[in-house]
């Protein structure tokens, strides 16, 4: 059955490679290479080979593009369009993109290397959701009114807001374009994505999606290039409206500076080092399952990693015991095995940065209980493989424990008290993602809204309702996005005042 489906995958990846070995942007409904004749190449991290070539937007490119999104915004038909037509659009996309699943799986796992399971049983099902829920959002939209006894009547209306520089990540980066394009077009606005330079594939798959769907030209563009002279161009140019970022917390404060003179409207997702609280009451069953997954899914780079693991002490050695166990028998391997849990890291820079990590952590003094190697298989050595790892007995005040690494690595740390645990939990200056595991309900009661991080789960892997808040505290972002909360990003509320009658204006100019 494997060996099938993995045949399977490999066979799709044979044919649809070389129609993308050649990238394009996206620029009013065209697409083209440019007018930079400056490219860079993506590799596929299983073996280091280059997979496809993309072009690098010159200053000429990212004006066009941006000039074209401006004109389908104040000329165009998109932001026009009644919402349950621009919502008939967005389903058509989600349709595209679950016809094409495996397609657009088979590219992203040899993009990135994260495992084909993960990303066809969740990642492009979810990236379709978005479009289908922010479809359904579009037509919900609503005003409030403020009427004042009989002489005024105030009441709000939501507007698109104007053109957006939506700038992602590569981690899993067909979900997260997905989570900006589409409640960015739902409310009318146009867009120019940039992907990220380490995973350029699939965002190239969601154009034509997009544009089969019928999307009109300039709604939605696609620039490539790196972010420092991409990204930064766009944060800068005056004719645009709104950035929302996904990325790191360093990216997100330069990109800020950067759009300040022309005072853009920024949403900010960005780094973390979520903690994972297990006390000894806990179904401590699911607390390793979720432990273990909610790390090295996604090979760890993921944002809302629970990369700290805060043990109580009465259970600490046991629950070691049973994770060095596990981290042990993860399965590395090729990304398009179904049977693979952990990949290959997205590049080689990534990898060493990792391993940096790695022998910090033992200079440091915490104890490497496993992994942490490269995979001794001969058929991996061209990949930037590298086993799960496990730290235990960290300080909490340790790099490693402080720093985001963004790859399969476990820092655990043992607590006595809940007011200790809190204290670590809550000592970073990150704080995005909390996850709890007790079965003492009051406990949770008390801890939840106590932990700096703008989404706790309770007894629970990282489950998210569409509906819900994304976002993080402190250094993890600014702003939410999700559910209606999207909208408050991507939409004007303007405030009209209606006279109902003759109130009182004060008469200026007419002398005594
Ligand atoms: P990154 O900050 O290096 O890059 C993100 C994007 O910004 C890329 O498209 C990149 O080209 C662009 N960029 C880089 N420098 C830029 C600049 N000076 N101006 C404008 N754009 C620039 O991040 P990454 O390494 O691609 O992704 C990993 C990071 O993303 C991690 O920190 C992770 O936690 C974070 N992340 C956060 C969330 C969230 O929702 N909070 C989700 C996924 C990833």
């Amino acid at each position: 059955m494997t060996t099938t489906q993995q045949a399977h995958y490999t066979a799709l990846r044979e044919r649809v490679l070389p129609r993308v070995q050649q990238l394009a942007h996206v620029i009013d409904g065209t697409f083209t290479v440019g007018e930079s004749t400056e490219t860079f190449v993506s590799l596929n991290p299983a073996t280091n080979e280059p997979i496809a070539t993309a072009p690098v937007a010159s200053p000429a490119d990212v004006e066009r593009a941006v000039q074209a999104a401006r004109r389908a915004f104040d000329e165009g038909p998109w932001p026009r369009l009644p919402a349950a037509e621009r919502a008939r659009i967005l389903r058509r996309i989600a349709e595209g993109i679950r016809a094409r699943a495996d397609e657009i799986a088979v590219l992203e796992s040899t993009d990135t290397g994260i495992p084909i399971t993960q990303i066809r049983e969740a990642q492009v099902l979810r990236a379709a959701d978005n479009f289908d829920f922010f479809a359904e959002m579009a037509t919900r939209i609503t005003g409030e009114s403020y009427p004042v006894d009989t002489t005024f009547l105030n009441y709000t209306v939501r507007r698109p807001v104007g053109v957006a520089a939506l700038i992602t990540p590569w981690n899993t980066p067909f979900m997260l374009e997905t989570w900006k394009v589409a409640p960015c077009l739902a409310a009318g606005n146009t867009c120019i994505l940039k992907p990220a330079s380490w995973s350029p594939l699939s965002a190239t798959l969601l154009a034509e999606i997009v544009q089969e769907a019928g999307v009109p030209p300039g709604a939605f563009n696609l620039l490539y290039g790196p972010g420092e002279q991409v990204g930064e161009a766009l944060a800068a140019h005056p004719a645009v409206n709104l950035v929302s970022f996904t990325g790191e917390t360093t990216t997100g404060k330069r990109l800020m500076r950067v759009g300040a003179d022309t005072l853009k409207r920024f949403s900010m997702e960005l780094g973390g080092k979520s903690p994972v609280l297990v006390f000894a009451d806990a179904d401590l069953d699911r607390a390793l399952d979720a432990a273990i997954f909610g790390v090295f899914s996604l090979n760890g780079e993921r944002c809302t990693a629970g990369s700290r693991l805060l043990v109580e002490r009465t259970i600490y050695d046991t629950f070691v015991d049973r994770l060095i166990q596990r981290v042990r028998n993860i399965r590395v391997g090729d990304p398009l095995d179904p049977a693979t849990e952990v990949g290959p890291l997205i590049h080689q820079r990534q990898l060493a940065r990792v391993q940096g990590y790695l022998a910090l952590g033992q200079q440091e003094g915490a104890r490497l209980a496993v992994g942490g190697e490269r995979p001794s298989d001969p058929a991996l050595a061209r990949g930037n493989y590298l086993r799960p790892a496990l730290f235990v007995d960290v300080q909490p005040t340790m790099r490693i424990a402080q720093e985001e690494i963004f790859g399969p690595v476990l820092c655990v740390i043992p607590f006595s008290t809940e007011e200790e645990a809190l204290r670590i939990a809550n000592g970073v200056k990150y704080g995005l993602a909390a996850y709890l595991w007790t079965s003492d309900v009051t406990r949770a009661m008390r801890l939840a809204p106590a932990l700096e991080a703008g989404m706790v789960w309770v007894n629970s892997q990282n489950v998210r309702d569409l509906r819900t808040p994304f976002g993080g505290m402190k250094e993890s972002g600014i702003g939410r996005e999700g559910g209606f909360y999207s909208f408050e990003f991507y939409t004007e509320v303007k405030t009209i005042h209606v006279a109902l009658g003759t109130h009182r204006i004060p008469r200026m100019g007419v002398g005594q």
